[in-house]
């Protein structure tokens, strides 16, 4: 009993989502102690979806494995290949298959839909009573999961808030920096990775609410929000920074790609028939993260050439340094601490 309120507690300790599925799946495996216990959610657009591995620990294994955040989409599994955890995804419970050993799925689901699925592989059939406790165990992680998406996630569109906006973007300009020193020491045994922030803003968007009301105009913004999960990877993140603003922070190889995503989602929204509305479109601005940038800096940056792109015609994709390099911007930021590397 300690044992299992040692559990909950760690579980619910935690507010970083990037622990949450690893001590999940420690609580079943220390509680249960199955062959192997796992925890696979579903990425990617509906129809094409695979499944991430966020954490998967055997009988004696001291930390868990999971797949590296930045995986390529293709190289994972797809869904169909595993028609277990499919039939999982549609149940309340578990579903169970026997085999050279036995295995039990359960669903893994959050106040707004089924995420993914909870793998349990053992020796013999889990008895009623464990069942009970790991559907209990999963229970807490949904309200918990709950709560976590109330502070965190806008509740218009579910995309995340601001709030989180600047961990994220630490994390990541940490990251920059350490590549940009190991670099200059010769000792990067990496490509560096790259990070852009992106802005996009509606264009004219006051005129869709005075001319149809703010609740069309909120359909709108909701509508918007699902065009920016289908146009971009699985991994990037996507803010709604208050109003018709949306940011996104993505990893990529070159500023091109990052181009490249930023245009697909604007001619994405252009193309698409916005209910009542019709035709609506976005101006979008972006950045490179620089090492010892601060996330009000790189938003600044992208922010101005979002400020460019409304002043030259609006509905483009540009990036500042573009902006820089033609003279048709100036360079704000040499009188700040920012480094290029
Ligand atoms: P621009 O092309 O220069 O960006 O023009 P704009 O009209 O989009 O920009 P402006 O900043 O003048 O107006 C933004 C409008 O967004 C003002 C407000 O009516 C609307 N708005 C902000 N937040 C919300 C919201 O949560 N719901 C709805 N429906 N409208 C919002
Ligand atoms: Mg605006
Ligand atoms: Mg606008």
């Amino acid at each position: 009993m300690s044992q299992l309120a040692d559990h909950l507690a760690q579980l619910t300790g935690h507010r970083d989502r990037d622990v949450l599925d690893t001590t999940l799946a420690a609580a079943i495996r220390d509680l249960l102690r199955p062959r192997r216990v796992a925890v696979h959610r579903c990425v990617g657009d509906e129809g094409a979806q695979r499944w991430l591995t966020r954490a998967r620990l055997g009988a004696g294994d001291a930390a868990a494995e999971a797949d590296p955040v930045w995986v390529e989409l293709e190289s994972l599994p797809r869904l169909e290949d595993f028609p277990t955890r499919m039939a999982a995804l549609a149940q309340d419970g578990p579903v169970v298959t026997l085999g050279e050993s036995v295995v039990t799925v359960f669903p893994l689901a959050t106040d707004r839909e089924v995420v993914g699925v909870v793998e349990i592989e053992s020796v013999v059939a889990i008895d009623p009573e464990h069942l009970r406790l790991v559907g209990s165990i999963l229970r807490i992680y949904r309200n918990f999961q709950g709560l976590l998406d109330y502070s965190e996630r806008d509740t218009l569109t579910g995309l995340l808030n601001r709030k989180t906006f600047d961990e994220a973007f630490y994390k990541i300009s940490a990251a920059a920096h350490r590549d940009a020193q190991l670099a200059a020491d010769r000792r990067l045994e990496h490509q560096p990775q790259h990070h852009f922030i992106g802005v996009i803003d509606i264009d004219h968007f006051k005129a869709v609410n005075d001319s149809h009301g703010h609740l069309i105009g909120d359909e709108v913004l909701l509508l918007l929000s699902r065009l920016m999960r289908s146009s971009f990877r699985f991994h990037d993140r996507l803010y709604r920074f208050g109003g018709e603003e949306f940011v996104v922070l993505m990893r990529c190889g070159s500023a091109e790609d990052a181009g490249q995503a930023f245009e697909r989602l604007r001619a994405n929204v252009q193309a698409y028939k916005f209910p009542q509305v019709g035709t609506i479109t976005v101006s979008v601005g972006y950045t490179e993260v620089l090492a010892g940038d601060s996330p009000s800096g790189a938003f600044e940056r992208a922010d101005k050439a979002v400020y460019w792109v409304k002043a030259h015609g609006r509905n483009r994709v540009c990036n500042l340094a573009d902006l820089l390099a033609s003279g048709e911007a100036s360079d704000a930021s040499k009188s700040g601490d920012v480094e290029l590397f």
